[in-house]
């Protein structure tokens, strides 16, 4: 008897006809002889709701308060799910994160697991449940609920497949895979059979939100399987692993972008040593994660020095920042979050010189500016204007031959 745990995405239990199209699904699983875990992301957009719900009430609202508020969502479809698998005569418990033992830090709203106690699990499978499990929460040390990010459940399903040792994570969504480039924006994008740990964390890093990045580094250092497929088909998905692609495949392997994009830059910053620290250990503490930085050469010991950050983090950002540049005799801060990041990503360009050359002739082509350029041993992202993204990711799934399997 194998243990497999999948996880539904919010559009897959938008409303009571597709909680029970997942129950069915469920059940079929179960019924193969398998044991199931199952992670339930909240209703549709139930989540932005509540943000909202919230903000009208306080427009900063304390982010213990809102975390407890934003679990709620997948307390309830966990709990719909349960009773929709009772209605078909199965056995099956709901679970919150915090009652499957899944523990976190203190980081609301992007906190990390821990570590995963799942007793309770595995008691409720031995009784014979399938097991519903609220996706996207955990429990720190004292007690509280924290929150995983936006798009958490994906880590609490892989999380909890490696802790039971599952025999495989089964991801369903709203499409049937991870594409060569966001299907929704590219109808050329092809789906991938199979993609390694390697490349789907730096596509799910870089805004592929097929995937949380977060759940695909804990696939890869815990070697789970992940199988991404949609919950509306029965079409097979993409596979990813970590063993070497069999598939004749092309040097690029995808296309990602993200519009969670904010751009600071400091305008007139004196270049001595410890400005770069006195500007970015702050926001360490505060837990902004800083993407891109740029520092220009200095003219005259002036310098500007730009980063991005996540357009949530910027206002904080911002806060933070201002009265250090203030400090150090910076000219001003300005703060742009109309930007976008687009990112051709693939093991096959490692060494391969002509790839940042191609990116950007396809982008010039398309007369889109580039703002910023960062690369890594496996992937180009620039930034640009978030109106042009579009046409951008379009140009490059042509201009890196990804209709096809082949080059
Ligand atoms: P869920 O609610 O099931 O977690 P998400 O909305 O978080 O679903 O993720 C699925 C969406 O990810 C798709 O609808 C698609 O628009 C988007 N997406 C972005 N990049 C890709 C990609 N490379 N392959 C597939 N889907 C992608
Ligand atoms: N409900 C959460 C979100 O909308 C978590 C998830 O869906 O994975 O981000
Ligand atoms: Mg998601």
């Amino acid at each position: 008897m194998a243990l497999i745990v999948q996880k539904y995405g919010g559009s897959s239990v938008a409303d009571a006809d597709k909680i029970k199209n997942v129950a069915r699904r469920i059940v079929a699983t179960k019924e193969k002889g398998n044991e199931v875990v199952v992670v339930v992301s909240a209703m549709g957009d139930t989540t932005d709701d509540l943000i909202q719900l919230a903000r009208q009430i306080n427009p900063k609202p304390q982010e213990r308060e809102l975390d407890v508020l934003l679990s709620t969502g997948e307390v309830v479809s966990s709990t719909l799910m349960a009773m929709a698998l009772h209605e078909m005569g199965y056995e099956a418990v709901s679970l919150s994160g915090a009652q499957a033992g899944i523990r976190t830090d203190t980081t609301y709203s992007k906190a990390r697991i821990l570590h995963i106690e799942p007793k309770r699990v595995v008691k409720e499978l031995e009784k014979g449940n399938i097991v519903i499990v609220a996706g996207f929460q955990g429990m720190t040390d004292d007690m509280d609920i924290a929150t995983l990010g936006r798009g958490g459940s994906d880590t609490t399903a892989v999380a909890l497949a490696a802790a039971l040792k599952a025999q495989m994570c089964q991801i369903y969504t709203d499409v049937e895979g991870v594409f060569t480039a966001d299907p929704r924006l590219v109808p050329e994008a092809r789906k991938l059979k199979e993609i390694g740990y390697e490349e789907m964390l730096e596509m799910a890093t870089l805004g592929a939100k097929v995937m949380h990045s977060r759940a695909v580094e804990l696939g890869q250092v815990y070697k789970m399987p992940i199988m991404v497929a949609s919950s509306f088909s029965d079409k097979p998905g993409t596979i990813i692993h970590g063993g070497i692609s069999m598939e004749v495949r092309n040097k690029a392997r995808g296309i990602a972008h993200d519009l969670n994009v904010a751009k600071i830059t400091v305008v007139g910053v004196p270049d001595r040593p410890g400005i770069a620290s006195a500007i970015f250990e702050p926001l360490a503490k505060a837990n902004i994660s800083v993407d891109t930085i740029v520092q220009n050469a200095s003219i005259d010991n002036i310098t500007d020095l730009t980063f991005t950050v996540a357009r949530g983090d910027s206002d904080k950002a911002m806060s933070l920042v201002q009265p250090i540049a203030k400090s150090i005799g910076a000219k001003q801060c300005v703060s742009d979050s109309t930007l976008a990041k687009v990112s051709v990503v693939g093991t096959g360009m490692l060494n391969t010189p002509g790839y940042a050359a191609n990116m950007f002739r396809a982008l010039s082509e398309q007369g889109i500016n580039i703002q910023l350029i960062t690369t890594s041993e496996i992937r180009i992202t620039c930034i640009i204007a978030e109106g042009k993204v579009k046409d951008a990711i379009q140009a490059l799934h042509k201009a890196f031959d990804l209709e096809q399997d082949l080059i």
